[in-house]
């Protein structure tokens, strides 16, 4: 499969390239050039196939002319280790819960399979690859799970020092082996340009090989098409069936269309999000109108300028008729949200995360209009995550998951580093130098 960028189909690169670059050079974003579709046959057995037999056939589908089949299998394996199970709310509403992951987020899918795909290039390259990842919490701690004792990877996290919670800071400062933590004593701006600034750094990218994990990165997008076929196996499909996805980057709903587009019939999608609504202002107005981020409660969506709105507007050929009709735009406030986490723990005894609760809502709203519809809303994170919102919400204390708890029992070990470049240059040539 060739890429090409959003700002530019002409310029075409192969799997490695795109994955290693993560950002195309002329900035755009990349896409595969063509998108194939799944036989018949494989869609209308669906239910009776494995998350990672189901996981299998849509990578060979797309990417099997770039790897052999036995790394593929690999790939998979090591990325789908633990499910994505629906529950149901509803007669026609079903919560998917992408948070069995070691970081309790769905993140983690996309994280370990670009770890997967980055040791192989590592291999095949015989060279060790420096991952440089700038974090306000979760993706660092995604990431530096993922790639925790891939071979030929190492990991180093730049974090704000006093700026993540402790359990976050746990997540990827207690690990040890090929990640390295710096604690900068800075914010997450300063964390943010120094990486920005190693990449700028000829001598430095080069000697270390280093790439990013960005979340735009396209090998994060494609194992997040895997859990729309693995939901859309596990209900009832008498229905047309939609999917609420709360979104701030719109990574999650980018890869649902990748699912559609690859054959699984879903009849409408739900573009959920908080106080940050440009997507959903787009939808009813044809404007795009990005502008600074509000603070939420669910934050790990407050996002003013969506990355991957480009590749929505790529996929559709930029026809706003087409994609309008397709995805349906819902704002919700903090107040809705805590309400719907309310009435959700009421009367099913479920506890949603304040993210959920944004999809869980925005389905509400659509099935209104159309009540023939099977709708399942994506849940991207654990209660425990967001801990604090969900007591003081539901007055209830949030459970501790087994392997959050082993997480806090670990020994933090960082470097600490001013936010000066040269100090920071320093630190990452002699700590990766050590091997
Ligand atoms: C990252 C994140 C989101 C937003 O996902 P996008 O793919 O950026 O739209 C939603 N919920 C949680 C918990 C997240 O961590």
């Amino acid at each position: 499969m060739k890429f090409y960028s959003t700002n530019n189909k002409n310029h075409k690169v192969d799997l490695r390239t795109a994955v290693i670059q993560g950002l195309a050079p002329d900035n755009g974003l990349y896409m595969p050039e063509s998108i194939p579709v799944l036989n018949q046959a494989f869609i209308e057995s669906l239910s009776t196939l494995s998350f990672k037999e189901i996981g299998f056939e849509v990578t060979r589908t797309l990417l099997g002319a770039d790897l052999p089949e036995s790394e593929l299998e690999k790939l998979i394996n090591q990325t789908l280790q633990f499910d994505a199970p629906i529950v149901q709310l509803k007669p026609n509403v079903f919560t998917l819960e992408l948070f069995h992951g070691p970081t309790l987020a769905f993140k983690d899918f996309g994280a370990r399979f670009l770890a997967g795909l980055l040791g192989y290039f590592a291999k095949e390259q015989n060279r060790e690859i420096t991952i440089l990842v700038a974090t306000s919490g979760d993706t660092g701690s995604a990431v530096a799970n993922a790639f925790l004792n891939v071979p030929g990877t190492r990991v180093v996290v730049l974090y704000p020092s006093g700026k993540v919670s402790v359990a976050q800071e746990k997540q990827f400062t207690t690990l040890g082996g090929n990640i390295t933590a710096l604690e900068v004593n800075g914010t997450f701006d300063d964390c943010q340009r120094l990486v920005k600034q190693a990449f700028l750094d000829a001598d430095l990218k080069q000697k270390l090989f280093l790439t990013s994990a960005n979340s735009i990165n396209i090998a994060r997008l494609i194992p997040q098409s895997f859990y729309y076929f693995r939901a859309y196996a596990q209900v009832q499909q008498t229905a047309p069936v939609v999917f609420a996805v709360p979104s701030g980057n719109f990574g999650n709903l980018t890869a649902g269309l990748l699912a559609k587009r690859m054959g699984l019939p879903i009849a409408n999608f739900v573009a959920a999000t908080n106080a940050n609504d440009v997507v959903p202002e787009f939808l009813r107005t044809e404007k795009f109108n990005p502008r600074p981020s509000i603070q939420t409660i669910s934050n790990a969506m407050d996002v003013g300028n969506p990355s991957n709105f480009v590749r929505m507007l790529d996929l559709f050929n930029h026809d706003f008729k087409a994609l309008s009709e397709l995805i349906k735009g819902s704002t919700i406030t903090d107040a809705e949200t805590r309400e719907a986490m309310q009435q959700v723990y009421r009367d099913k005894g479920y506890v949603m995360d304040p993210h959920g609760a944004v999809g869980y809502l925005g389905l509400k709203q659509f099935l209104k209009s159309k009540p023939d519809h099977t709708g399942i809303c994506l849940e991207t994170a654990h209660p425990a995550k967001f801990a604090d919102v969900v007591e003081t919400t539901l007055k209830t204390k949030v459970e501790l998951p087994e392997r959050l708890q082993k997480f806090m029992r670990g020994e933090k070990k960082v470097v600490k580093i001013s936010s000066k470049f040269d100090a920071f240059r320093e630190v990452i040539i002699g700590c990766l130098g050590k091997g």
